[in-house]
């Protein structure tokens, strides 16, 4: 994939956050489009149209969440946020309201370029997602059709709810996903509060896929907010 052509809308009001992303972004070959109110980086996407939205959640005419909810009425464009430390909560309903992804400040380059890495490579890969019913990623392989999963040649078994956890990682892979994101999804709605049901399914999904449950590859623990699936 070129990033050559890549275009970023940057909402922040911060203007050393926005140098050191507009410095460092435009050195990757991105053309970045800046915005510093939540109002101006709406417009910003709906004009410039980019491949990816990076998002600050604090604002000063208004909240980052409210900006996410609003492009996603009409885009799904990526977007990735940018979070305080502090605002855990704040992270999770920003996700809950369709972000892809996160950093927390402070946050180097390199783990950025990371990040737009995968949210790019996820928005290019959903389109096909549903004629593409084989998904891989390392030695582990999901054939949707057939319902089957393997770790290299070996197939293992899973029990209906464990292939139902992992059809949803997989659906969204790459995406941080939030603990009552997959409760909702994997349970349903009134068992948004049931977190250890997913510590304990994942877990298991974790010993029987994983060449070392205790160090995941693909099911990655995104401490105080969910998981995600490698790809
Ligand atoms: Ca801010």
């Amino acid at each position: 994939m070129t990033q050559a052509s890549l275009v970023i809308v940057l909402i922040e009001d911060d203007p050393a956050i926005r140098l050191f992303l507009r410095t460092g972004l435009g050195a990757h070959g991105f053309k970045v489009f800046e915005a510093d109110r939540g109002r101006q980086g709406i417009i910003e996407a709906g004009i410039r149209k980019p491949d990816l939205i990076i998002l600050d959640l604090g604002l000063p005419d208004m909240d980052g969440v409210a900006v996410i909810k609003s492009i996603r009425e009409w885009s799904a464009m990526p977007i990735i946020i940018l979070s305080a430390r502090s605002a855990e909560q704040h992270k999770i309903d920003a996700l809950d309201a369709g972000a892809d992804d996160y950093l927390t400040k402070p946050f180097g380059l390199g783990e950025l370029l990371a990040r737009i890495r995968v949210a790019m490579r996820h928005s290019l890969s959903s389109p096909a997602r549903s004629q593409d019913n084989v998904f891989t990623t390392g030695a582990l392989k999901a054939d949707l059709i057939k319902r089957q999963v393997f770790i290299g040649e070996r197939e293992v078994h899973l029990t209906p709810i464990q292939y139902r956890l992992l059809s949803v990682l997989i659906k969204n892979a790459g995406k941080v996903l939030t603990h009552q994101f997959l409760l909702k999804e994997v349970w349903g709605p009134a068992y948004r509060e049931n977190s250890h049901y997913l510590r304990i399914y994942m877990s298991q999904l974790r010993q029987k896929l994983e060449t070392d449950p205790a160090q995941p590859q693909y099911f990655l623990t995104e401490s105080g907010v969910g998981y995600r699936l490698k790809v």
